[in-house]
Parts: C-alpha cells; structure tokens; sequence
C-alpha cells in the first residue's frame, strides 16, 4: 500500500492512514509513505536557497516546527525512541545543508529525501504506540539504483535481493514493513530519488519484487479520476482500466498516478487498486490487463507552468537529424523533459515543464549554438478519447500555440485566459 503525502497533512491525516494500515494487517503487508503534506515541495525551496547561499535557518524551522507540532498532536508522550529518531533526522538534514557534494542534483537528493524520512519515523512509531507489530526498513537499504540523482534508474536485481533478505523475513514472522517511497541509495550509500511523485513507483517495484496480490494507492479522491476534480466539477471515477490506457494517462500526465507505476505491475499481472481512503466500502477503480472499458470515458488531463521554446539554426539552415540530436542531448544533460515536440523547416518547437533549478542551464547551453525563443505561463491539455465538444469547451476562444491530434489522443498548448 502507498499513503502519499496529501492524506498526512495533519495528525487526524495520520491517525486515519495508520487505521487502515491496522485494518488490513492481518495479511502480510508493505507500507510505502511519501512525505507529510507538501514537505517535499518545501525541502526544494529549502535546496534551492542553498544553491543560491541564502540563509536556510526560516525554511528549516518551519520544516521542523511542522513536524513537531503533528507530533506533538498525535503522541500524548513522546518517548526517548522517538524523540532521538526525530533529533537524529534534523540533525543530520541541518547538516546535509551544510555539505559539500560532487554536483548540485546529488545535493537535491540528498537534501530532498528527508521529507520520506521524517515522514516514516512518526509514522512507524504512531504505529508502535497503537500497538501493531510493525518493523521500519530504510528505503536506502533495500531500493538500490544507479546515481542518476533526481532521477535513478532502479538496480533491479540488487533490489530484488535486498527485499528477499530485508522485507520477506519480517512479513514472515507477521510484521507489517514500513519503507520510504520516492528514495533509494547508490552503490556508494548516497541517497537517490527516483522523480518526483515516485513513491507510487516505489510501490510497485516493491509489490513486483514480493509478487504482491495486489498494490493499492490510497487517495483523498474516490479513484482514478477522468479529470481533476479540483477544475472539473463533473469530473468522474473510472470503475476499471487497463494497464496499457493508465500508462497512457500517466504519461500525458494524470497525476493520480506516477507514470513509472504499471509497467511493474504489468509485468507481473498484479492489479493496481487506487481507493478513496475516507470510505473502504466505495468501489476502487481496479488497473489491470481488462481494456474492454478502455474507450467509454474521455480523460481531460492538464499540465500547468509550460514553456514552449522555439529553436531554430543561427543562420536559419533547415534543421536537420544532426541539429536533433544535439538538442536531445541538451534537453537530456538537463534532465529535461518534452511534454510535447513538433518540427517545420527552419525552428524546432519543444514544450516542457518550467523548473527554475533546470531552465537557467537548458537555456544558456542551446543559446550557444542555436536562436531560441519561448513563451512561458502555457498548459498543455491532453484528451484522451476526445470528441469535438470537448475540444471546443477547452479551447473558446484562447490561442493555441501547438496542436497535436492522433485517433485518441488530442493535445493543446494554449495560455490560460
Ligand atoms: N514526496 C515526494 C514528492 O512529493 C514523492 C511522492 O510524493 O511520491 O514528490
Ligand atoms: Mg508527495
């Protein structure tokens, strides 16, 4: 199972999640959590000033202030365990604040992961204090990867061993596992992360690894949702999917699930369960190998802070495989990626996500051998089995900037109004 970060913003959050971790631990059982609330996103601001050698004292604060008060909140007392685990953690984030690192992505990791820690500590101890066997396994020991921080590739076989000798004894002698979603470590023991939102990704590495009956991601919506609810008020749960259509989603960007999560599951034909964790009793929507529904739904999916860059040759030669390649390798030494990409004769047009760490470098490396030109502050909309009802209540009258349509899918660059 996999708890994600929105479900544990606030001790009640918490309290709910481990209810559910009781309620199904009768049967072997491994919990993935992500960090609490949007620590994750505060621990990049946090980065961030460090790269820029701002003071980091207010963000670290506040990280910790937040933390404790859910503690606080959750435990009548907190015990010497729990109050040293919790020290250590702040201690040693303080000081990877402090540290020196080969390049500025091992120092993100390294950084970022803390949220998953904290998060797994009070949760694992809130666990022991209700009474539940459960054991804690650091995701550095078992998820092994190569060091492509912010951004690594899984060890598979590594992994597969680590979770043989770690995980299975203790499901075995009927502990319920806790591990970090989202982190794991290279071969030299240095934190890594596998992308942001990753922890559903880490659940299914586990769950192929274990060949799990089953993974689940618990959600505050009732399943997987034909478009986010938080912008379509008639935005409906699809009952079932296929593994193929969730890729498919999850790569135009449905954030309900990481796009790395099925493949995993796929492989091994485990069904992938996304379930509202305020009410067992309401229907998961279930992924697996079944696409006879595959088509019945339109899917709205919609990525915001989009830039569209335009990049031609100095002297406006045709762009050709040559000038491709070097910008894919461009894009790649920047880990960034295309949302969406389409050529004419003489400019390349490239739209992705704005990252402030990544675009300053993306930028200055294709200025130099190529005219660029971008417009920030776009979403792309992608739908998923559009009909031309839907395409003209998404665009009215705003511009589109790119357009691509094939037989189910249609995508558009447009600014918001
Ligand atoms: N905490 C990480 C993030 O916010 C990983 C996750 O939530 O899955 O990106
Ligand atoms: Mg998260």
């Amino acid at each position: 199972m996999k708890f994600g970060g929105g479900l544990m913003d606030n001790a009640p959050g918490i309290k709910k999640v481990t209810e559910l971790i009781e309620e199904f631990s009768c049967e072997p059982l491994v919990v993935v959590v992500s960090a609490l609330g949007k620590t994750t996103n505060a621990l990049e601001k946090l980065y961030q000033q460090y790269l820029n050698g701002e003071p980091l004292e207010d963000g670290f604060f506040e990280i910790k202030k937040k933390h404790l008060s859910i503690v606080t909140q959750l435990f009548s007392k907190v015990d010497d365990d729990l109050r040293n685990c919790l020290d250590q953690l702040f201690e040693q984030l303080w000081s990877s604040l402090n540290a020196k690192y080969s390049n500025k992505y091992e120092a993100y990791d390294c950084i970022v992961s803390f949220g998953e820690e904290l998060s797994s500590c009070i949760i694992y101890h809130y666990l022991k204090s209700i009474n539940i066997k459960t054991n804690l396994v650091n995701a550095k020991c078992i998820i092994k990867t190569d060091s492509n921080f912010t951004n690594a590739s899984v060890n598979w076989s590594y992994t597969s061993k680590t979770i043989d000798s770690r995980i299975v004894p203790l499901l075995e002698s009927g502990k319920v596992v806790i591990t970090q979603g989202f982190v794991g470590a290279d071969k030299f023991g240095k934190s890594t992360t596998i992308g942001r939102e990753g922890s559903d990704f880490t659940a299914a590495i586990i769950g192929n690894l274990l060949n799990a009956d089953e993974v689940t991601i618990w959600k505050n919506v009732p399943g997987l949702m034909n478009a986010d609810p938080a912008r379509f008020s008639n935005a409906v749960k699809i009952d079932k999917l296929s593994y193929h259509e969730a890729i498919e989603l999850a790569y135009y960007g449905a954030s309900v699930i990481h796009p790395k999560t099925i493949q995993p599951l796929k492989q091994k034909n485990i069904p992938l369960f996304v379930r509202p964790y305020y009410n067992t009793d309401l229907l998961p929507t279930s992924i697996t190998n079944d696409s006879s529904n595959d088509s019945v739904t339109s899917s709205i999916i919609i990525k915001d802070n989009q830039v569209l860059l335009s990049i031609s040759t100095k002297d406006l030669s045709f762009i050709a495989e040559e000038n491709l390649k070097q910008i894919f390798d461009v894009f790649s030494r920047n880990k960034t990626h295309i949302n969406m990409m389409q050529n004419s004769a003489v400019s390349f047009s490239v739209c992705f996500k704005e990252d402030s760490v990544k675009l300053p470098g993306l930028l200055s490396d294709l200025q130099s051998e190529f005219a660029i030109k971008y417009n920030k502050g776009l979403i792309l909309i992608t739908v998923r089995n559009y009909t031309d009802d839907i395409i003209a209540s998404l665009v009215g009258n705003k511009k589109v900037y790119l357009e691509q349509k094939s037989r189910v899918t249609v995508q558009l660059l447009i600014r918001e109004s």
